[in-house]
């Protein structure tokens, strides 16, 4: 998994983690110094334990103290009489209490209860009661010199003393040590925690151990010094044992010589307890952090994954996946800023893919889907293809009824089409009057049959708001190929619309090579062109202008011609067509300009009176230098313009009418006489026309080759020529070819012809 760390996500995880860990490190910290007190409270636990047992063995002490002491206080031992003694005594041995009792007089003699005379003169009892003048002496414990036995005894000692309180006796309890070593084994704790006694000096009173007899002193157990025990202010203190480490508290029990009471436990019994407090507080930490850690990464997850969405929705978008829909499901601000997302997503899709004149889908809207569709048919035996349809003549409806009834004729014409598209094939606006096509198909067949049904349909006559529409409609088709783009589909299917467009009778064509063989041709034919001009293959041909009445030519017409052996026989009109939209006609007509001007100048020299036409372009016409070069020309030649007459057509004259005015009255006042050419095939009024500074009608060669045969051209003819007249313009019958049309036109009185009858254009 890649960790970015710029995501909002690892942000958020991250800062939560790191927060809370350094929370839950507090409050470990926090918990482990409160841990740490705990061994304190145990220890304390101990010792009060250790100060109450104390207590216990100091209060069975003194009980057996206050014995002896009532004891030595009685008549009977005060009256020192040795008989009613030995009574009292033995009956108080009853008691089981004491193993014995002795008692003493000052000279050492002594009479023990088990009826035995000895001599106690150099025990310690005796020193201190008789020697030292103490009330009392507890002896520390001793092996009995008297009678073997294996426990140590302890003797407690009371002074006998008279009414002058001098001492005359001694009594002596002997108890042994065995009730101190049962005291002690009664007194467990953990599992190895025991109790033991050492006296004032640090040698053993008592230990549960047998093996640790009296005669062992604290600093053999311990290895501690005992003199620094004894003089220390600790509570505790502390040995080693076998592997172990005993620690220790410790009381020292009341009614004794400084005897005291040590619990020993082992360390880690005695804090175990704790350890499992600590341990269990620890766990429960780090399980807490783990558990918040999870649900944490769940709950930022449960938020930061629908904010992930949501991003992803963004860069779907971006990459222009404007059909990418964001999850609304967050039930909260993500989720509401989804659906904004996409209200906003669709109505970009709406200014995106939607045409907005016509309500259609637009170009990019079918850019966008058809690689999706050429992926999806990808592996199956179907082929995408591009069709480009085209509504010939659409100006003519835009123009007869308007902009809007335009709009809503391709509306119409694209709703007839659909229902017979399939459900993932796209009709869109292209440009102006086409439309374009995703359609997908097995064979070149299957598709033809469609679009021929298409265009079938879109013949069919329509209504747009109460208006009959009729459209003609031609079509290009192209094959997505496999190794091939959409935009070349649809450059081919463009080229084989074009096609369709030119051919009155075919309305479907296929892109194929011979379309494209055309275009190469048609493309090395402009290159021709191109260096016609520098290779100066150009030249010019004169077809006179004849007066039939004058029996005399009265002018020519220069015409172009193309000296190239490979294109010897394109019509010099394609030619000029070419010219005009390669920008190459400019320079064409500079040099039949120059060219002609040059001929009518000798022609002049011979006949003042002769003109000569020269066929100018639309385009020539609306640039600014053609003027100039106009000028420069007949400056050159020395020339008077007004033999030289500028032929334009009628359909070219008709074109922005107004316009036109204003430079053929420029021409006009240069000097230059202008005609019509090819009047009759624009369908323009004369009048209309005559609007124009024109000079010279030129009526098309269409109506003069049916002008004896056909009553209409004859009419149209006779009209023009009175119109004419009326005028004041000239009129020239162009391409008569024989005697019979020259005479019908001078019969109506048309005296001026140019045509094959009088001859072809010549070389001059
Ligand atoms: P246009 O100006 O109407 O020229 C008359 C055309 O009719 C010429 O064809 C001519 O050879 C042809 N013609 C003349 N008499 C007859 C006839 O009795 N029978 C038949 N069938 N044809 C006849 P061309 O030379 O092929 O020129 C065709 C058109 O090309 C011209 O029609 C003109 O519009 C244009 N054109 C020719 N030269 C130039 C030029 O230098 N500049 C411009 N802009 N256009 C030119
Ligand atoms: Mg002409
Ligand atoms: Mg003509």
């Amino acid at each position: 998994m890649k960790i970015k760390l710029r995501s909002i996500k690892t942000q958020i995880t991250l800062t939560l983690v790191i927060v809370m860990s350094v929370v839950f490190i507090l409050l470990g910290f926090v918990a482990s110094e409160r841990l740490k007190a705990l061994p304190l409270i145990v220890l304390d636990q101990y010792q009060e334990i250790a100060l109450s047992r104390a207590g216990e063995l100091g209060n069975e002490i003194q009980g057996l103290d206050n014995q002896i002491q009532m004891i030595s206080l009685s008549n009977v031992m005060v009256s020192m009489e040795l008989e009613e003694i030995q009574t009292y005594l033995l009956s108080m041995t009853r008691q089981q209490l004491f193993r014995n009792f002795t008692f003493s007089t000052p000279d050492g003699l002594a009479w023990a209860t088990y009826d035995q005379f000895i001599d106690i003169s150099n025990q310690r009892q005796f020193i201190e009661i008789f020697i030292n003048q103490k009330g009392s002496y507890l002896s520390r414990p001793f092996f009995s010199p008297f009678i073997p036995e294996p426990y140590p005894i302890i003797t407690m000692s009371h002074a006998i003393k008279n009414d002058s309180n001098q001492t005359i006796g001694l009594v002596n309890g002997v108890v042994s040590t065995r009730f101190i070593d049962n005291i002690l084994k009664s007194i467990t704790f953990q599992e190895d925690g025991f109790a033991w006694i050492i006296d004032d000096l640090g040698n053993v009173v008592a230990h549960p151990d047998d093996n640790i007899s009296i005669d062992t002193s604290f600093n053999q157990i311990t290895g501690l010094d005992f003199a620094l025990f004894s003089n220390s202010n600790e509570k505790t203190f502390s040995f080693k044992q076998d592997d172990k480490t005993m620690i220790n508290v410790y009381a020292s029990i009341p009614s004794t010589n400084g005897w005291t009471l040590i619990l020993s436990i082992d360390q880690q019994q005695a804090f175990s307890k704790v350890s499992v407090v600590s341990d269990t507080i620890n766990i429960s930490l780090i399980m807490a952090l783990i558990i918040l850690i999870i649900i944490l990464l769940i709950s930022t997850n449960t938020i930061i994954t629908p904010l992930l969405k949501l991003q992803n929705a963004f860069e779907q978008a971006k990459k222009g996946n404007l059909s990418y829909k964001a999850d609304e499901s967050a039930p909260n601000e993500i989720g509401e800023a989804s659906k904004s997302f996409n209200q906003m997503l669709s109505q970009i899709r709406e200014l995106t893919y939607i045409d907005p004149i016509t309500g259609l889908n637009n170009f990019f809207s079918f850019l966008n889907e058809i690689p999706r569709l050429n992926y999806s048919m990808m592996d199956e035996d179907y082929f995408v293809y591009v069709v480009i349809l085209s509504i010939d003549d659409f100006k003519r409806i835009n123009s007869l009824y308007g902009y809007d009834v335009g709009n809503s004729t391709l509306r119409s014409l694209s709703l007839m089409i659909q229902p017979y598209l399939k459900e993932n094939e796209m009709i869109a606006r292209y440009f102006g009057d086409e439309m374009i096509c995703s359609m997908i198909a097995r064979s070149e067949l299957e598709i033809r049959q469609r679009v021929e049904e298409i265009v079938a349909i879109s013949r069919q006559p329509f209504q747009v708001s109460t208006i009959e529409i009729h459209l003609d409609v031609s079509c290009g088709v192209a094959k997505l190929e496999k190794n091939s783009t959409i935009n070349m589909a649809i450059r081919q299917a463009t080229l084989a619309k074009h096609k369709a467009k030119l051919d009155p009778f075919t309305h479907v064509i296929f892109y194929s090579q011979t379309i494209y063989l055309d275009i190469l041709a048609k493309q090395d034919l402009e290159e021709a062109i191109a260096y016609a001009i520098e290779r100066e293959e150009f030249y010019c041909v004169y077809q006179p202008i004849y007066h039939m009445s004058q029996k005399k030519i009265i002018g020519y017409e220069a015409l172009l011609r193309w000296n190239n052996p490979d294109y010897q026989n394109i019509p010099i009109i394609n030619v000029i067509k070419l010219a005009e939209t390669k920008g190459y006609i400019h320079d064409i007509g500079r040099f039949v300009l120059r060219v002609a001007a040059k001929q009518l100048k000798r022609l002049n020299e011979v006949d003042p009176n002769l003109y000569m036409c020269v066929n100018v372009s639309p385009l020539q016409l609306q640039n600014q230098g053609f003027y100039e070069c106009a000028l420069t020309s007949l400056r050159e030649i020395r020339f008077n313009p007004k033999n030289l007459m500028i032929e334009m057509t009628e359909s070219a004259a008709m074109l922005d009418i107004d316009a036109k005015q204003d430079i053929l009255l420029k021409l006009k006042n240069f000097g230059f006489r202008i005609a019509i050419d090819d009047f009759g095939t624009g369908y323009s009024s004369l009048i209309y026309i005559a609007k124009l500074p024109i000079d010279t009608i030129k009526i098309d060669r269409e109506f003069i080759s049916k002008v004896e045969s056909d009553e209409y051209p004859r009419a149209l003819i006779i009209s023009i020529l009175s119109i004419a007249k009326s005028l004041n313009l000239t009129v020239i019958a162009e391409g008569v070819e024989t005697q019979e049309q020259a005479l019908a036109l001078q019969s109506i009185g048309c005296e001026i012809i140019q045509g094959y009858y009088i001859s072809k254009p010549i070389l001059l």
